[in-house]
């Protein structure tokens, strides 16, 4: 028999469980589950296990506006995040609306019964179900595998190469050279966890990037929590943290010299005199042209400082038996090589989406306030901010569905829709020049030039929309159940809404 869900969300990560979180509490008797392909909650927090894994955002953003982070530590380790993100789950019950080893593959709607008919991979068989409304919060990157740039000469290397996306149980780095190719979260995450106990790390990165250090406990929020209670300290807290990355964010955008010169200096001041800043922490482009890399307590400078790490800045020529050689001439030798080279991006969870027997283009299709898609019926997605931290955006989104679904009930409809006005120019979704974004862009649905389709970087701006803005706003489609006529022929015409 067809199993029939008023809401499937797709994702048991950050995302789907807080989605889980504000359904649930909005509509505690709508019928909805969570499918996650794998066998676990957390998603990105359950599948990196490279050591020293962390936020690079503070948990008072990155935790959800629902429940309040109330660990000292405001940058936090990964398991410490997997673990608030499955107490959530397990506090509301959600866990047992999660159907794991679920993978939903094929998502097709159709208009004249206003319902998606999901295609699901489950244990080597083929599952299907219908909901009304799906919500997929399937991250923004591929699980099966990271990133690896072709590196001539691999095979002849007798070290261990790995990428932390996929870190070996098995791997012990203690006493071990070890190089660690890239410049981004994860390989400033990962050079001073791994010198704590390595003979030597090696950063060797091509160019540089802007690091900023922050402190790992927020005094500020542990002083407001004595003083509020946490629930109270939590939101100013948030608010504060808002602010003051969106201050910086404003700032390197229209004050990149002035920005540039206050993280150099900063930069400076935390390495050993006569430190070659200008090589290796002076990068080519503005700061937040590319994400800003936050390191708590200074923890990478302190690991150059004692000299347990060095950066290299140069290019690689190729892999040799004991290391790599590089353009300049240079050999580092290592035992071990980590591919910190990034993620493979890939949209919606790579469901295929059609509507009414036709494939929806992804890269010609236009997204709606970043989180529906134009001609895309009863369906919303979650892509975080890439200046902020995700779960600000998630919860937004979260609660517009939610002011959506009973607005849809208020009024009776079963079908909603943006339609995009054609005179829309576009815009990249992901507004960003890091290397990894734009290799896959092309596959991810644009931006509008303009409101309600342009996307929102700007949390303060974006709550007044999403939590507060008109849901009827000329652009959303509204259909009522109509069993004789086409619904896409209903849907084409607007309500007067
Ligand atoms: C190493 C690392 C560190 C990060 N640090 C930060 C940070 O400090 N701050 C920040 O804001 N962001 C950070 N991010 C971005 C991060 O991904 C988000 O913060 C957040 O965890 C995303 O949550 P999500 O639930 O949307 O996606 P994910 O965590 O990717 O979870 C998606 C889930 O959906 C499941 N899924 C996907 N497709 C399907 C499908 N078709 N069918 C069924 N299930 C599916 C996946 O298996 C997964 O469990 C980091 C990312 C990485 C990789």
């Amino acid at each position: 028999m067809n199993e029939h869900l008023d809401v499937v969300i797709v994702g048991a990560g950050l995302s789907g469980i807080g989605a889980a979180h504000h359904l649930q509490s909005a509509f505690p008797d709508r019928a909805y589950l969570v499918l996650e392909a794998r066998e676990s909650i957390g998603g990105t927090w359950d599948l990196f296990r490279y050591p020293g894994v962390r936020s690079d955002s503070d948990m008072h953003t990155l935790g959800y506006r629902f429940r309040p982070w109330t660990d000292a530590k405001a940058i936090a380790d990964g398991p410490a995040i997997l673990d608030y993100v499955r107490a959530t789950a397990a506090d509301a019950g959600i866990d047992r609306r999660i159907r794991f080893g679920h993978k939903v593959v094929d998502a097709a709607w159709d208009s004249g019964a206003a319902c998606w008919t999901l295609t699901v991979e489950h244990d080597g068989t083929t599952v299907t179900m219908t909901c009304s409304y799906l919500y997929v919060c399937g991250g923004y990157y591929r699980y099966d595998s990271g990133y690896t740039p072709e590196f001539a000469g691999i095979e002849d290397f007798r070290g261990r190469v790995v990428h932390p996306q996929h870190w070996p149980d098995d791997l012990d780095h203690a006493g071990s050279r070890v190089v660690v190719i890239g410049s981004g979260a994860t390989a400033v995450t990962l050079v001073p966890a791994l010198a704590q106990t390595a003979a030597h790390v090696t950063m060797l990165q091509r160019s540089p990037t802007y690091i900023l250090s922050v402190p790992t406990v927020d005094v500020v929020a542990t002083r407001l929590r004595e003083l509020l209670g946490s629930r109270r300290a939590y939101a100013v807290t948030r608010w504060k943290n808002v602010l003051i990355s969106t201050l910086i964010y404003q700032l390197s955008q229209r004050r990149p010299a002035m920005m540039r010169k206050f993280i150099r200096e900063q930069t400076i001041k935390q390495l050993p005199e006569g430190y070659e800043v200008d090589v290796h922490f002076n990068p080519a482009y503005g700061p937040w042209d590319q994400r800003l890399c936050l390191v708590p307590d200074g923890d990478l400078f302190r690991a150059i400082g004692d000299g347990n790490a060095a950066i290299v800045t140069d290019r690689i020529e190729r892999f040799t038996e004991r290391g790599l050689l590089l353009a300049s001439g240079a050999e580092v030798a290592a035992d071990i090589v980590v591919t910190a080279t990034g993620l493979q991006l890939h949209a919606l969870g790579g469901i295929r989406l059609t509507v009414d027997g036709r494939e929806v283009p992804l890269p010609q299709t236009m997204t709606y306030k970043g989180m529906m898609l134009g001609g895309v019926p009863n369906f919303a997605f979650t892509i975080g901010y890439t200046n902020a931290s995700w779960t600000l955006k998630a919860d937004l989104v979260a609660e517009y569905v939610c002011r959506l679904l009973r607005h849809m009930d208020a009024h009776g409809y079963d079908r909603c829709v943006p339609v995009p006005d054609p005179a829309i120019g576009t815009r990249p979704l992901l507004d960003f020049q890091a290397g990894y974004v734009l290799r896959s862009l092309d596959r991810f649905p644009k931006a509008g030039s303009r409101a309600p389709w342009r996307l929102g970087m700007n949390y303060a701006q974006d709550v007044l929309t999403l939590r507060h803005g008109r849901i009827e706003d000329g652009t959303l489609r509204f259909a009522r159940a109509t069993p004789r006529r086409a619904a896409s022929e209903v849907m084409a015409r607007p309500t007067g809404h």
